[in-house]
């Protein structure tokens, strides 16, 4: 029997374990996690991780010992049974509850396409992920072509060229960066990949993977065919769900759907991090985000909730990303904003972006910005503050 049994082993799981651990006394708290090491930053992953860094952990091992948090590495839940309050684990192992949280995540999806399983094609969601990257670029990989112009693929292609290969990132879209709405900037994006050297194609997709014992070539629908010894799928993911069939836990496209305090249809089953449809009520609809900020914020919520503290998640959603020289962050919903107004100039690279709905700010992409105009306009969109003559006022420094 646990108190407190906590499913994953990444920044959703450990900032709950964290807080349990900080705000109760005598409770037993697992941490089951198919990874073979303890939670760490996943976003390093894409760059200083690629690059050469160490996994970047939350806590240390002797962390846990001292917290009296058991975790157990290399161990997958395999079933849920929200009647009789129990899990079972792939070693055969069945736990009882008395909370439990699914902080399960993500993994990446697969294009569907003749040739993935060759060597040589890869995923980056795991810290295995990086080393099978990191090994073939040892043995010496000079191509490497980029599926998905996203954050995530983006990223990836610039830490290739960092590391001296040749990068041709294909996306299907007609915009890099795709969830800023922005062709604003897609654009800078582009021009900043392609002057460090990487190639942009738009509108393009792989159509066939080549190569004998690992990959040599990637063909694309428009007819290219594009030398590869690496090729990155970063095409985007799917909740790592598969486990609660059969539990009785709602899910939406296999999202565990929960209220605004992170619980689950099932009594006593919390959900946290990339695994969740949301209640986010500064927008007043159902969100589903796949951010680290999300995940930690999450995972210290519904740990609260799991002792009973019944608060409500309602967090103005922010995330980071991170290339080369293009760095910036992003607050609250993008999708429907009308249009978006611009304080500051690429050519000095400090540039913020407000997406408006009627007068009202709902987003905003900052890069090299003062901290003070961040939080003035997460205030702005946490409140729905609507403003007079919205667009003029906005892009007056
Ligand atoms: P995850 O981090 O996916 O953790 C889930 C954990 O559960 C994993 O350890 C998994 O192995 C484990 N698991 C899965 N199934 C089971 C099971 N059945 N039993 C037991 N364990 C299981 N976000 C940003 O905001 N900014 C960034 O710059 C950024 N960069 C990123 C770069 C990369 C390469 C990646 C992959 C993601 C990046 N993200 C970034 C996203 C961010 O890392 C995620 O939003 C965050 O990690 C989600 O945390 P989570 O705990 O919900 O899920």
């Amino acid at each position: 029997h646990v108190d407190f049994l906590l499913l994953g082993g990444g920044a959703a799981a450990a900032s709950a374990a964290e807080t349990l651990s900080l705000e109760s006394t005598g409770k037993s708290i697992l941490m089951l996690s198919a990874e073979d090491i303890p939670p760490y930053r996943r976003p390093m992953l894409s760059k200083q991780g690629l690059l050469g860094d160490a996994p970047a952990l939350l806590h240390d091992d002797a962390w846990y010992r001292a917290q009296q948090i058991e975790l157990a590495l290399n161990t997958r839940a395999v079933s849920v049974d929200t009647d009789q309050h129990l899990v079972t684990t792939d070693a055969g192992e069945t736990l009882h509850y008395d909370k439990l949280l699914i902080a399960t995540g993500a993994q990446p999806r697969a294009l569907g396409c003749p040739g993935e399983r060759l060597p040589g094609v890869h995923h980056l969601r795991r810290w295995a992920d990086r080393e099978a990257v990191r090994d073939d670029i040892r043995a010496g990989a000079k191509h490497a072509v980029v599926l998905g112009g996203s954050f995530l693929g983006m990223e990836i292609a610039m830490t290739l060229n960092a590391l001296g290969l040749s990068v041709t990132v294909v996306e299907l879209g007609l915009l890099l960066l795709r969830h800023t709405e922005s062709p604003e900037v897609s654009a800078e994006a582009r021009r900043g990949a392609e002057e460090a050297g990487v190639t942009i194609l738009l509108g393009d997709q792989v159509s066939e993977i080549r190569g004998e014992d690992r990959v040599t070539q990637v063909v694309t629908a428009a007819g290219r065919t594009l030398p590869c010894d690496i090729l990155m799928v970063s095409v985007g993911v799917a909740p790592a769900t598969v486990f609660l069939a059969g539990s009785g836990i709602t899910l939406e496209k296999g999202l565990v759907v929960v209220d605004d305090q992170l619980r689950s249809s099932a009594a006593d089953v919390f959900a946290a991090g990339d695994v969740t449809l949301f209640d986010d009520p500064v927008f007043a609809r159902r969100r589903h985000i796949e951010h680290w900020d999300n995940a930690v914020k999450q995972g210290r919520l519904a740990a609260r909730n799991m002792l009973g503290q019944g608060r409500r998640y309602d967090e103005v959603s922010y995330f980071y990303c991170d290339f080369g020289r293009f760095s910036f962050s992003m607050l609250g919903m993008p999708e429907g904003a009308a249009g978006q107004v611009r304080r500051g100039s690429w050519a000095d690279a400090s540039v913020a972006l407000f997406y408006l709905e009627e007068g009202v700010p709902r987003a905003l992409f900052s890069m090299g910005r003062p901290p003070e105009e961040t939080r003035a306009a997460e205030g702005l969109i946490r409140y729905r503050v609507r403003l007079e003559d919205a667009a003029a006022k906005l892009a007056d420094p």
